[in-house]
């Protein structure tokens, strides 16, 4: 079987690869991943081909969050050939998560290996051909980012999705985020303002608990795209949880328009 893959992949690796979209955060817990898995669902419903690199080294939550813990990603001769997350094999994902020998293990590297594995997964994972890339990175602006954008630059076009809370200290971080963007070159497609709002499981109205509109104020400063805010849904949550498609399940949510 993993004959037959290779046999269909292309060495290069991303040279098959038409638009590669690094997903950024300021910080741990706002929704990047999420936002990365419903961004690869909704890539795949308008009928694209589409892979997600997670290189969240210290918390890859994707495999999670797509129902592919505990697979295997297999060697060929142009390098690891990533798992097809569906049956229609429209997404295909590669995480250190599935390097790990159990599913809660630690990665506790230095800088230098954890920089390492970061290009070692930019150069050596055949993707094949794929409309979409999409990269989760960690939390911040550390050398892991630069490792990842050092790496996928030559594959240009290459853009950075920047992921927010509407709370103060979230925006602040995110701040940086952009002017790693500005310093690095990275050309910034959009800002997404997630749990902006809380969805009523009962009624589906949306409240807003926290303040609101920060995303927003933030993008128009910075002169850049703002894509628009997705509300806390527990039913997001809980399809997370249980690998399920939410876009398809929920279109009646107030989180579904931006989403989708
Ligand atoms: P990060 O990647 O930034 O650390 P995650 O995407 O892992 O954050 O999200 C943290 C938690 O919040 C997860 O349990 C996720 O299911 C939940 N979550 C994120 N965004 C939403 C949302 N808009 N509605 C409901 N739950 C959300």
């Amino acid at each position: 079987f993993i004959a037959c893959v290779c046999k269909h992949i292309e060495p290069g690796n991303l040279a098959g690869i038409q638009h590669i979209i690094l997903v950024l955060s300021g910080k741990g817990g706002v929704g990047k991943s999420t936002i990365s898995t419903e961004l690869a669902l909704a890539l795949r419903h308008a009928g694209k081909k589409v892979g997600i690199l997670d290189v969240d080294l210290c918390g890859p939550s994707i495999p999670r969050m797509l129902r592919a813990e505990g697979k295997a990603v297999h060697q060929c001769d142009s390098g690891w050939v990533p798992v097809f997350v569906d049956q229609e094999q429209s997404i295909s994902l590669m995480s250190v998560g599935f390097l790990l020998e159990k599913p809660d293990e630690a990665v506790v590297w230095r800088g230098p290996k954890k920089n390492a594995l970061i290009k070692q997964f930019v150069s050596d994972v055949a993707w094949g051909q794929l409309d979409y890339l999409v990269v989760d990175t960690p939390p911040g602006t550390s050398d892991e980012h630069m490792a990842a954008v050092d790496a996928l630059r030559p594959y240009s076009p290459l853009g950075a999705l920047v992921v927010t809370t509407p709370q103060a200290v979230s925006v602040g971080d995110v701040r940086r985020e952009l002017t790693f963007c500005r310093k690095t070159g990275l050309r910034v497609i959009g800002v997404v303002e997630n749990m902006s709002g809380f969805v009523c499981p009962h009624c589906t109205e949306c409240t807003n608990i926290f303040s609101r509109g920060g995303g927003e104020e933030l993008a128009r400063h910075a002169g850049v795209p703002f894509l628009g805010s997705v509300p806390l849904d527990p039913e997001l949550t809980r399809s997370l949880e249980e690998g399920r498609d939410f876009i398809q399940e929920f279109p009646q949510s107030p989180a579904f328009p931006v989403l989708s």
